[in-house]
């Protein structure tokens, strides 16, 4: 199968065709016409080896390699629209995009997200996406905006996804189901889309977690030129990694990222109000702690604690 018969069978058998969309995939450029006067336009690159396990199910390659990128436009509290993928794979296995393009479409289809081109080409295992999405009437969340005082909050739970790369490495051993779920929390991300929107005019600055808590709330702070305080037994664990708890400590879930979920700050007198938006759509938030003083001091109740290990990084 050559690459126009590939793109033919896996990629232009989208089921969701926006209106917005006025040429896809099939010609030299995409053409949409935006209904938005802001747009967000963000892009995130998984490398085989680097980013997942060489391993790893196709279907949750594709899941992921749009899922990251979801969660990025989360963090704007923006809405997506419209992606392309530039596509490298060292063989056109039918099998292998098959599944790849049902981990994808599946999570594109639930959004509304329409797949409008992109490039497909022999070579090492990569996968980009560009994703564009807009902005509603309020303007976007950014990183910048926290501010002396503020609360600030995590969605979800932490360090699932951390557990889930210790398991496939062997690292941690975990029974049934803890062991499915952190490889789930690993390989199927649930970008927090709604949240993200639902917050977008009321929350002071937002981040999504891939790099690991420490490191991303550290990019609000510098971001937003303010400190932390933060409370480590606040930080919300789910039951598995409760169970795992002494023997991993809260590295993970401090530490490493790949979790998607939002940290993100909101001044005092608008918590309850988005504590209600938030568990209107059944997405349950966390408060760890509070925006001032200077860098970011983490506490294990009233103790002092320190944080190792300040997530991964690239060419380190
Ligand atoms: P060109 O050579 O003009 O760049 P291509 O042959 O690369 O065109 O691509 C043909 C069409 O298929 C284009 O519309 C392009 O956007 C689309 N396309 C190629 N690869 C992918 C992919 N992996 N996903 C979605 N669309 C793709
Ligand atoms: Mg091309």
């Amino acid at each position: 199968m050559d690459e126009f018969a590939l793109i033919d069978t896996f990629f232009k058998r989208q089921s969701v065709r926006r209106a917005d969309v006025v040429l896809g995939i099939g010609d030299d450029a995409a053409v949409v016409r935006p209904q938005a006067r802001e747009l967000v336009v963000t892009t995130d690159v998984l490398v085989g080896g680097v980013h997942f396990p060489e391993s790893t199910e196709p279907g949750a390659v594709g899941h992921k390699s749009l899922a990251v990128n979801l969660s990025d436009v989360a963090s704007m509290g923006a809405t997506p629209l419209w992606a392309t993928m530039c596509l490298t794979l060292p063989e056109a296995s039918e099998d292998w995009l098959r599944e790849f393009g049902s981990g994808f479409f599946e999570l594109a289809d639930r959004y509304e997200v329409q797949l409008i081109g992109g490039d497909t080409a022999s070579g090492p295992l990569s996968i980009a996406v560009q994703l564009i999405g807009a902005v509603g009437d309020s303007t976007c969340l950014s990183r910048a905006g926290a501010a002396e005082n503020d609360l600030i909050y995590v969605s979800g739970t932490l360090g699932d996804a951390a557990l889930g790369l210790q398991v496939v490495n062997g690292a941690v051993a975990a029974p049934e189901p803890d062991r499915s779920y952190f490889l789930q929390r690993l390989n199927r991300p649930s970008p927090r889309v709604e949240l993200g929107r639902a917050i977008a005019s009321h929350a002071s600055a937002a981040i999504d977690i891939s790099d690991g808590l420490a490191a991303d709330l550290g990019h609000i702070c510098e971001r937003s030129g303010v400190g932390a305080v933060v409370d480590v037994s606040r930080v919300p664990l789910s039951d598995g990694y409760r169970r795992c708890l002494s023997r991993v400590g809260w590295g993970p879930a401090t530490s490493f990222g790949d979790d998607y979920e939002l940290c993100f700050t909101v001044a005092p007198d608008r918590a309850s109000l988005v504590e209600g938006l938030a568990g209107g759509l059944g997405v349950p938030i966390t408060r760890i702690g509070r925006v001032g003083g200077d860098g970011i001091k983490w506490t294990d109740g009233e103790r002092p604690y320190s944080i190792h290990d300040q997530g991964y990084r690239h060419f380190r």
